[in-house]
């Protein structure tokens, strides 16, 4: 699925929340979108996703696959969605939670009982989760809860996989951990990825390509390699200063970095 959004402006009443944005998503990348907070990520996530439409005071276009869906509702795009607070239905084994969005497809659609089993048997193994069907989201770590929202996204086989923060409430061990199964996983499926984070050390780690936004605007795009290696501006210098993946010192005012990437 390929995505691009064309001089998107939106507006909450006065405020200019998105600034003329223009992106072109590429079908099969994980895009992470990097700012700190306050500078429009969600709100350009959850545009993208049709949570947030474009108004007639708004500007823009979101195209998907060339078709303009700025104006239409979520439920033509064909996407999955995890957000920071997992929302797993409590009364639900981790099987069941899985295979929800198998059981609610219109009839025609739907898969046969045996078939959502060989599904959801496979998603449990993708997410290393294999033996803990029978468990209900209490008995999971925040960890794991975060990798069965993740399956049941999943489970649908959306074109598009949207991740608002998805580990941020999770400490810091476990976020490093869920960062290199998340690129695993996204390599391995090749599905059109785009994650919000405030975490510079997150985008650079799992992205293919890194949207560095401030104050509803675009600061710079690019490969993690090019946005630390050759930032655009001060912004960016100052944003990403203090990353120390790269072991990235200031010297001179320039950022110097001593890649472990390379
Ligand atoms: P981020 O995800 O980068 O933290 P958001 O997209 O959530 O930023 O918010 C960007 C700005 O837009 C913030 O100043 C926020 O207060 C404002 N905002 C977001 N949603 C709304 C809304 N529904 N109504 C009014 N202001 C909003």
């Amino acid at each position: 699925m390929k995505i691009e959004v064309k001089n998107l402006t939106k507006y909450f009443g006065n405020f200019v929340a998105l600034d003329n944005i223009n992106l072109e998503i590429v079908p099969g990348e994980l895009l992470a979108l990097l700012g700190p907070s306050g500078s429009g990520k969600t709100t350009l996530l959850r545009m993208i996703a049709g949570l947030e439409t474009v108004e007639d005071t708004d500007k823009g276009e979101i195209l998907f696959n060339n078709i303009d869906v700025a104006k239409k509702d979520i439920g033509d795009r064909d996407i999955g969605f995890v957000f920071q607070h997992y929302a797993l239905f409590k009364h639900m084994t981790v099987f069941e939670n899985i295979a929800f969005g198998l059981r609610v497809k219109p009839k025609k659609e739907r898969l046969s009982n045996d078939e959502i089993n060989k599904k959801v048997t496979k998603l449990l193994q993708l997410i290393q989760l294999d033996g803990f069907a029978n468990r209900f989201p209490w008995q999971l770590s925040g960890g794991q809860r975060q990798r069965v929202a993740l399956a049941r996204a999943l489970a649908v086989e959306p074109k598009v996989l949207l991740l608002d923060e998805p580990f941020g409430a999770l400490d810091a061990k476990v976020r490093a951990d869920l960062r290199k199964w998340l690129k695993e996983l996204q390599e391995e499926l090749g599905i059109t990825t785009v994650l919000v984070t405030h975490d510079q050390e997150e985008a650079l780690e799992v992205a293919d390509r890194i949207v560095v936004i401030s104050k509803g605007k675009i600061e710079q795009v690019g490969t993690p390699e090019e946005v630390f290696h050759n930032p655009a501006n001060e912004f960016v210098i100052n944003f990403l200063g203090n990353v120390n993946l790269f072991h990235g010192r200031e010297e001179d005012g320039r950022l110097n970095i001593d890649s472990s990437l390379e």
